[in-house]
């Protein structure tokens, strides 16, 4: 597999190995199950396996999962596949919540250590007690007690006796730190939640900031990577370790996290659109989650390109969503058969057509990648095409059909328009056109030229498909009004679907199959409403867009 360009976290790591800090590298990917995973997570996912495949070492997926009341095996299941998915595999395979005792035992060292205690004020008063960046905290009235009645107000958190929020246990570092994070956080809290892999065997859960080091520093990780948030914390983060007397020492390093125009990137943001019916499940094609990414039909390959070419910087930024769309185009252009296909179609009877004959025409199925071979497509004296590429009475250079005008059909014949039919509403519903056998595709025909070619499909064999058209989710160019959300700029019209035809070779398509529909785009065979009898695309990029590398 290809590797990391040079970035400042490989640097460390290179540092690392040179300097003898480190003898080996080990990194994790540590997701918490509340959700399923975004374009965010590839790159922190590429850029961990990356990281440790290139100087040999190993990278573990660990399931984050210290807090019952938002996580899910369902998230678990998803978040395994699309690690698959992404073309990588764990080296090890742990959940933080089967470390719970030993990170029990970690804070009862703390206590021991009178390094923490047991706090009864509210978590409002805690907040309130905490100060802020230009005031200092203040101490609780519980903080200078003993370590016997620390030790026995949380062995009975522990037991149960009492509810969620009566008490919490605090690190005792620091209320006057500058830095916020030091000021006694809260290291344990009281939940009585099922939790999805202990049951109810616990009614206290660990705190983030305290549970991460542990797991980290369990696991033997040395490089432990995340995002530009903890960077405050990472005091915290080597407090923990020390203090709790760990014998690794996993080194905490930030980087910036990815954000894309046009798109929300938050796991708390994709569940509200999917629980509140913006969307259809967190798999919908419009989606910037893998599993959205995968149905939508991008594939591993661009989304790895574009997170090893985006890079890896020490600040947040904001990516053009069309770089991901300009990678796909390039993986799909060698890979993705040529085919064609009628999204709005308009009836054309070749009047000068012998009825009933059909005959085969010859057509690449790449003319990129000859070895791909051909396929065969029918000809008659009825077909499709693209509503819009007929117009009554065109402007100045419009080359494709309008009365007494001749264009090619690709892969065929010239074709002349004779006459427009209309129905009562005076609506087109079908021409009639004539053709010139002399101009059959692949004759060599020189005779005389045209200057439009448009596509079709022979309408006896033609088969009906449905064709989803996308656009961006959120409308992110224009500044919310006072009071909206993002909810208030999601796109009404991220979503046109309309009916029509394709080729019939094209009958035997499987879900997740690709392919370029002449002039349209890309397209993937969706594989959750697509049936034996209803063929579904979803629009993966259109073929040309405005976006330069
Ligand atoms: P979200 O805000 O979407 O819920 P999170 O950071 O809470 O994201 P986690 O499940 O904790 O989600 O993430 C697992 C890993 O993926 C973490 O190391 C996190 O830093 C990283 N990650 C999450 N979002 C991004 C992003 N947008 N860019 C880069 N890395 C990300
Ligand atoms: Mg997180
Ligand atoms: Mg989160």
């Amino acid at each position: 597999m290809e590797h990391n360009s040079s970035n400042f976290i490989r640097n460390i790591v290179i540092d690392d190995l040179e300097t003898g800090k480190r003898d080996h590298v080990i990194t994790r990917f540590p997701p918490e199950p509340n959700g399923y995973l975004h374009i965010g997570h590839a790159k922190s996912i590429i850029l961990n396996f990356e990281l440790a495949d290139e100087f040999k070492g190993k990278t573990n997926l660990r399931f984050d999962d210290t807090n019952p009341l938002k996580e899910d095996i369902e998230y678990v299941n998803s978040i395994k596949e699309d690690v698959k998915w992404l073309g990588f595999e764990w080296d090890d395979l742990f959940f933080a919540s089967d470390y719970f005792e030993e990170m029990y035992n970690r804070a009862v060292l703390l206590i021991q250590k009178g390094l923490a205690y047991v706090d009864d004020l509210s978590a409002e008063e805690i907040r309130e007690y905490r100060g802020t960046l230009t005031a200092p905290g203040k101490e609780s009235p519980y903080r200078s007690r003993t370590v016997e009645e620390n030790m026995d107000l949380f062995t009975r958190m522990r037991d149960g006796e009492f509810k969620d929020g009566e008490k919490v246990l605090r690190a005792k570092i620091d209320m006057a730190s500058p830095n916020i994070n030091l000021r006694d956080p809260i290291i344990y809290r009281i939940a009585h939640a099922t939790h999805h892999n202990t049951g109810d065997k616990w009614c206290i859960y660990p705190m983030y900031a305290f549970a991460h080091p542990l797991e980290d520093a369990i696991e033997g990780v040395t490089h432990s990577i995340c995002t530009l948030e903890f960077e405050d914390q990472r005091p915290l983060y080597n407090w923990v370790v020390e203090q709790c007397e760990m014998e690794s020492k996993p080194q905490q390093i930030e980087f910036g996290r990815l954000n894309m125009t046009n798109t929300v990137m938050s796991k708390r943001k994709l569940k509200q659109l999917v629980d509140e019916g913006f969307v259809d499940g967190w798999d919908d094609p419009r989606m910037p989650t893998i599993s959205g990414l995968r149905r939508r039909g991008y594939t591993p390959e661009a989304i790895r390109t574009f997170c090893r070419e985006i890079g890896v910087a020490k600040a947040n930024s904001v990516v053009d969503s069309q770089m991901l769309d300009h990678f796909v185009r390039e993986d799909l252009k060698l890979k993705a058969p040529r085919t064609m296909g009628i999204l709005r179609p308009l009836k054309v009877i070749i009047t000068n057509y012998p009825e009933g004959q059909v005959e085969w025409l010859d057509a690449e199925i790449n003319p990129e990648v000859p070895e791909m071979g051909m396929r065969q497509i029918p000809f008659s004296r009825e077909i499709y095409i693209e509503q819009d590429d007929f117009m009554e009475n065109p402007p100045a250079k419009y080359f494709r059909l309008f009365p007494g005008n001749e264009v090619r059909l690709k892969h065929a014949y010239f074709i002349k328009c004779e006459e427009v039919v209309k129905d009562e509403n005076g609506n087109v519903i079908e021409l009639r056109c004539t053709y010139d056998p002399e101009t059959k595709s692949g004759t060599g025909f020189t005779g005389r030229k045209v200057k439009g070619t448009i596509h079709w499909v022979e309408a006896t064999q033609a088969v009906p498909a449905e064709f989803r058209l996308y656009e961006p989710l959120i409308l992110d160019d224009q500044e919310k009004e006072e009071g909206q959300t993002f909810l208030d700029q999601v796109n009404p019209n991220s979503l046109q679907a309309v009916q029509g035809f394709i080729e019939p070779n094209m009958k035997e398509a499987k879900a997740q199959d690709k392919f370029q529909f002449f002039r349209h785009g890309y397209f993937n065979v969706d594989p959750k409403h697509t049936a034996a009898d209803r063929l579904v695309f979803n629009l993966i990029v259109s073929l040309k867009s405005s976006f330069k590398l």
